[in-house]
């Protein structure tokens, strides 16, 4: 196997001079090169680098790489163009992300956004009862340059730049803050990818001690929380996570962000048939929301083979989301972009690994 080199979209400007300097390039002007290469021409194979000198792009390439991953699977939904990638990393591990064009508008107009949902792990520890990605656990987190990797990757594939970023593939990315953080200040500095920090988002299955780190960073991105259930005894049946960390602890942890951030936090509620779709469910989702100020995302459940969950009929998805807006929460009801290509967290590895 080739030897396994750091990504160098994982790097710094100031890691990006330091490793010049030990090339023996010292000039401020080879590190602004570097950074144009990598972050504005997207470069995928150090010998684009035309105004470096040969022997340096050679020093490069023998201890960097361009593409930490590779894609070797994509599908594509025939509903609405929603784009699964399947990407190998060097170590052969599967990590997926999904390309997310914009929906058509009422006039039947469709703009070129583009927005992409990475992974932070491979595998999760989290081991939702309704997902994909916990079923085998946690193989590992990924790097800063791995995170910022599947952005280069994808947008090779995609041919054109991705205008927003969605942290909702696999892992909880609040367990990797160590590398999220990091990868989060590249995403956002205008000299290297230059997101605006409200186009990028940050969803957690409820990681208490994470939700502090990423309000310490002061990054402005948005949050969005999968809740799932509005009582402890409903969420502890299918997010494990919750009998480490009860509402009673995220609810105050998450007033605790919004203070700093100032943004309206999203609740993610996947509607699971049975379980959590009842009217009372509704109504105690409405008290968590009013209190949060939060806004709401109806997910209907999206069937994972392997798991013996259902997804409500659509009667009763309406009527929880009219009930919600009844009561004033902002709440929308979407079906899941491409769920006819397994676009689920976790989907389409497990399919590989079975
Ligand atoms: S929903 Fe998120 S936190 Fe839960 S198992 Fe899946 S990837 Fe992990």
């Amino acid at each position: 196997m080739p030897p396994i080199l750091p990504a160098i979209c994982g790097c710094t400007r100031d890691a990006l001079a330091s490793a010049l300097s030990e090339l023996d390039e010292t000039c401020a002007y080879r590190t602004t090169q570097l950074m144009e290469w990598i972050w504005k021409k997207r470069a995928t194979d150090f010998e684009q680098m035309s105004n470096l000198p040969p022997a340096l792009r050679r020093e490069l390439s023998a201890r960097y790489t361009l593409r930490p991953l590779t894609v070797v699977n994509q599908s594509q939904s025939g509903v609405n163009g929603a784009r699964k990638l399947l990407c190998r990393l060097q170590d052969d591990e599967l990590v997926e992300m999904v390309l997310i064009p914009a929906a058509v508008g009422d006039a039947g107009t469709q703009s070129r956004r583009l927005t992409l949902c990475v992974s932070s792990q491979v595998g999760c520890a989290f081991g939702c009862k309704f997902c994909a990605s916990g079923l085998h656990g946690l193989k590992r987190s990924l790097t800063t340059g791995k995170i910022i990797g599947q952005i280069f990757e994808a947008e090779h594939v995609a041919g054109q730049r991705v205008d927003s970023l969605v942290f909702m593939g696999m892992g909880e990315p609040l367990a990797n803050t160590q590398n999220l953080i990091p990868a989060l200040r590249l995403i956002t500095a205008p000299q290297a990818l230059g997101l605006s920090p409200r186009h990028v988002t940050v969803s957690t299955s409820g990681h208490v001690p994470g939700l502090k780190k990423l309000a310490d960073s002061a990054i402005p991105v948005r949050l969005a929380v999968s809740l799932h259930g509005p009582t402890n005894e409903v969420r502890s049946r299918i997010m494990p996570v919750n009998r480490r960390w009860s509402l009673g602890e995220l609810i105050p942890a998450l007033e605790a962000w919004q203070a700093v951030s100032k943004h309206k936090i999203t609740l993610e509620y996947i509607l699971i048939a049975g379980l959590n779709d009842a009217p009372q469910h509704a109504q105690m989702l409405a008290s968590l929301a009013q209190r949060l100020r939060a806004k709401i995302n109806l997910i209907p459940y999206n069937p994972v083979q392997g798991l013996n969950w259902q997804r409500p009929v659509e009667a009763v998805c309406r009527s929880f989301c009219r009930d919600l807006l009844s009561r004033r929460v902002p709440t929308t009801l979407r079906y899941e972009k491409g769920a006819d290509i397994e676009a689920a967290c976790g989907q389409l590895r497990l399919r590989h690994l079975s």
